[in-house]
């Protein structure tokens, strides 16, 4: 066996070309490892679709790095000798070379940073990690940035975003005079829009045979392999990006917030599982986003909105990640117990909403922002559902879930369970939010007018009970105190239906 200077180790995260364990690699003396790895496949158990868009594009990423000459050892799940972890992975190889060194790109999840700052120890080799520099914000600087601060404000943090990258700014000022245009990005949505959809991408060779082997492993698993059309290359995420830029983005900021029964992605960019694969760069985006705006193809508030998710809200929820890691995962400042109820799995509700969005996420192993923030997450916060059960099913549904980015918007923005360390308050709402932002209600067996008995929207009485139940740690916010004093304004015997609603609903669940 030739002698081997460095073992570059890829995690399924970082098919990048330029990511950092691949500068100055020598297609001569050092060998690029991958690997499809049972124990990544399964500490939750993903989504099938996920797991296929990943493992397909892991075998894509090693044949663009075999073309341009470096020697990649992929390891498939059905080889024989397949290790589990990437522990094993690397125990084989350093077997097998006896490298020097061992290089890696810093993990995304604590989980996986652990196990390698074990391995210099473990298998007496130096090993070398290196900063992730896809992201904007280093967790030190993020730390930085927090340190000495009362309340740790995503807009603050974005602001400096913008002014650190120049995006969207005209010299030192922001583009049209003010930082975020969400005020003009809440539109209910008409059923007469055009709606276009992501950009599908037929399955080549290398997907098929990975769809037929993720069927035979993961079967049991949740979800649906087919139809698949995620891109599983560099360039048809780019094609992908380019169709959300021409064919969404003017509309992306308009209706952000709006929900419609079988129009799964209205006018998202459904990126999320190329950037936080690496498929597509952050930057990059953010860059061909201006530009549209700059050329008048895009409004102000589309670009600035969109902007704003991923320097701001991405970056912000990576630094809350690593800054509160680990523990973050256990936080749960309003104490709930609540096991998740079958139909997070199942779709099976007459909750129309809640529907609609299990049986896309089954689907499709994606659902927007709003879903996941004002159905399935609202839900789970009235109803008192544990947040780590909650974590978890979030982790495993979506194919752009990761650990650094799942749950702090989870725990944090979704359930409140950090005590208000993300979000000032909770985003609890009543069914008339759903109903003012969707076209669910009209075709529910519930109704969202009524508070309170058996045909009256679950949502309701949930929310005032929420408010009733919580009123010490979420009064402090003012417009959380406002809903406290409507509360108080109900006469006692409407308080009392409100309770025994909300109670009666929980014990069916
Ligand atoms: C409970 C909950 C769980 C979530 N879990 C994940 C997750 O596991 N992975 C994930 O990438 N996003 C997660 N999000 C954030 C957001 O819902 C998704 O990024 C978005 O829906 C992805 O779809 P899109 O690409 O069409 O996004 P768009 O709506 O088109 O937004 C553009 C991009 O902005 C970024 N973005 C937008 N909102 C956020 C946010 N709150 N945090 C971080 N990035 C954001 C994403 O990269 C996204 O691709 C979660 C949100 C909630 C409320
Ligand atoms: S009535 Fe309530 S449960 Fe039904 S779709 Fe509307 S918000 Fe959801």
């Amino acid at each position: 066996m030739p002698a081997i200077r460095n073992l570059i180790l890829i995690l399924g995260d970082q098919l990048t070309p330029d990511l950092t364990a691949l500068i100055g690699a020598d297609p001569a003396r050092d060998r690029v490892l991958m690997g499809e790895l049972r124990d990544e496949a399964t500490y939750v158990r993903h989504h099938k679709k996920k797991i296929a868009f990943l493992f397909s594009a892991m075998c894509h990423f090693a044949e663009e790095l075999r073309a341009a000459e470096l020697r990649v050892d992929y390891t498939t799940l059905d080889q024989p000798d397949a290790p589990g972890s990437f522990t094993g992975l690397i125990a084989q190889a350093v077997a097998r070379y006896k490298p020097e060194r061992i290089i890696v790109t810093e993990a995304g999840e604590w989980r996986v940073a652990r196990d390698i700052a074990g391995w210099e120890t473990r298998f007496s080799i130096p090993v070398e990690i290196r900063t992730d520099d896809r992201f904007l914000c280093a967790p030190g600087d993020f730390r930085d940035w927090a340190a000495g601060r009362k309340q740790l404000r995503m807009e603050y943090f974005y602001r400096d975003m913008r002014r650190k990258t120049g995006l969207l700014m005209d010299g030192d000022q922001p583009a049209g005079g003010k930082w975020n245009y969400d005020s003009e990005n809440r539109k209910a949505p008409a059923l007469d829009l055009f709606m276009p959809r992501p950009k599908a991408i037929a399955p080549d060779a290398i997907t098929q045979a990975v769809l037929t082997l993720v069927e035979a492993r993961f079967g049991h698993h949740f979800g649906d392999l087919a139809p698949f059309w995620f891109a599983v290359t560099r360039a048809d995420a780019e094609a992908a990006l380019a169709a959300f830029i021409t064919r969404a983005l003017p509309w992306f900021g308009d209706y952000q917030d709006a929900m419609l029964t079988r129009e799964p992605f209205l006018y998202h960019a459904v990126i999320a599982q190329y950037l936080n694969c690496g498929l597509l760069d952050p930057l990059r985006v953010c860059r061909a986003v201006e530009a549209a705006y700059r050329a008048g193809q895009a409004p102000l508030n589309a670009a600035e909105g969109f902007i704003r998710q991923i320097i701001g809200w991405r970056e912000y929820v990576r630094g809350i990640y690593w800054l509160k890691m680990p523990g973050y995962e256990r936080s749960n400042a309003l104490g709930h117990t609540r096991p998740l109820p079958d139909f997070y799995w199942t779709g099976e509700t007459a909750m129309a909403c809640v529907k609609a969005a299990v049986t896309q996420t089954k689907e499709l192993a994606y659902a927007h922002h709003i879903q996941r923030l004002m159905v399935t997450g609202n839900f789970a916060l009235l109803a008192g559902i544990d947040p780590y059960a909650l974590h978890e099913w979030y982790l495993s549904v979506y194919a752009d879930a990761y650990e650094w980015v799942e749950l702090p918007n989870t725990v944090g923005m979704s359930q409140f369970a950090d005590g208000g360390l993300l979000g000032s308050k909770p985003y609890a709402a009543s069914g008339a939010y759903i109903n003012r932002m969707s076209n669910y209600c009209g075709a529910c067996r519930f109704d969202v007018k009524q508070r309170t008995g058996p045909d009256a929207c679950p949502f309701n009485a949930l929310y005032w009970d929420f408010i009733a139940r919580n009123r010490a740690l979420i009064g402090a916010n003012p417009r959380m105190a406002q809903m406290i004093r409507t509360y108080d304004h109900f006469a006692p015997p409407e308080q009392e239906r409100i309770s025994d609603s909300a109670a009666r609903f929980l014990a069916r669940l």
